[in-house]
């Protein structure tokens, strides 16, 4: 059985039906990249990974966990599913390894210095060792954008999704945290990312799946993917 398995997923707001029955299955330790157009409903599937988005019809199955239109036990399922922003929302009155230490102690209820531990830890992954005491305020996007990943990572997930995560970033910010992100690829994390960077997605990922107007147009391969794309919509997207 695969770690993520959507099933005819479908999502309205309201009149509009954003996610027309999705199929998506991803391995553990695979990297799947989603790309499409703004609007095609791309941040909309993230989000139901991870219950921020209530379904209608259909099921996501993440590791033992089932969503469905009926239910979702939405502390079991954050557990095991991390995700990051392209805003980083870090709370700027605490320093970095605070911020890290929150979901370790308020989600996971571990004690504090367990917490204190896996936070430092969790920086020194992130290349950031030597930030814990260091405010968001006086850090750089890039090294705040990897405080974030580290919070994500602090809860052990199982799954990280990671919704354009360098968009709001200067663009010599931009390698820092794809460089994180890829080393986090390589130590086997399953991975579900929204990217813009096509040369990072076209070395990194296992599976791209371009997504149009709420339906998953074309996948396959990165390099099938980018190399030879079958639909017109992917051919002009992706020139
Ligand atoms: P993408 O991430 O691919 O740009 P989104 O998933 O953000 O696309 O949005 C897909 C569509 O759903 C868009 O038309 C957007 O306006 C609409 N949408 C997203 N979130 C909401 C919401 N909370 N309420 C109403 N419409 C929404
Ligand atoms: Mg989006």
């Amino acid at each position: 059985m695969s770690l993520v398995e959507v099933t005819a997923l479908h999502k309205q707001f309201g009149s509009a039906h954003v996610l027309k029955g999705i199929d998506l299955n991803v391995e553990k330790g695979q990297v799947v990249t989603i790309i499409g157009r703004s609007g095609s409903g791309k941040s909309t599937l993230l989000r139901t990974l991870n219950g921020l988005e209530s379904i209608d019809s259909g099921s996501i199955d993440i590791d033992g966990e089932r969503i469905d239109a009926r239910h979702a036990d939405l502390r079991r399922l954050r557990l095991k599913v991390g995700m990051v922003f392209q805003q980083y929302n870090l709370f700027p009155h605490l320093t970095a390894g605070e911020n890290v230490m929150l979901a370790q102690a308020v989600v996971k209820k571990a004690p504090r210095a367990k917490a204190h531990a896996c936070a430092e830890q969790m920086l020194q992954r992130v290349g950031l060792g030597d930030k814990f005491d260091a405010y968001p305020s006086q850090l750089s996007g890039g090294q705040q954008q990897r405080v974030a990943i580290a919070r994500a990572l602090a809860m052990e997930p199982s799954l990280l999704l990671c919704d354009e995560i360098t968009s709001a970033l200067d663009p010599e910010l931009v390698g820092e945290v794809l460089g994180v992100v890829e080393q986090l690829a390589s130590e086997g994390m399953t991975l579900i990312m929204v990217t813009h960077e096509m040369r990072f997605a076209r070395r990194v990922s296992d599976t791209v799946v371009f997504m149009h107007q709420g339906r998953v147009w074309e996948s396959g391969p990165a390099e099938q993917m980018f190399g030879s794309p079958q639909s017109i919509e992917l051919q002009k997207f992706v020139q």
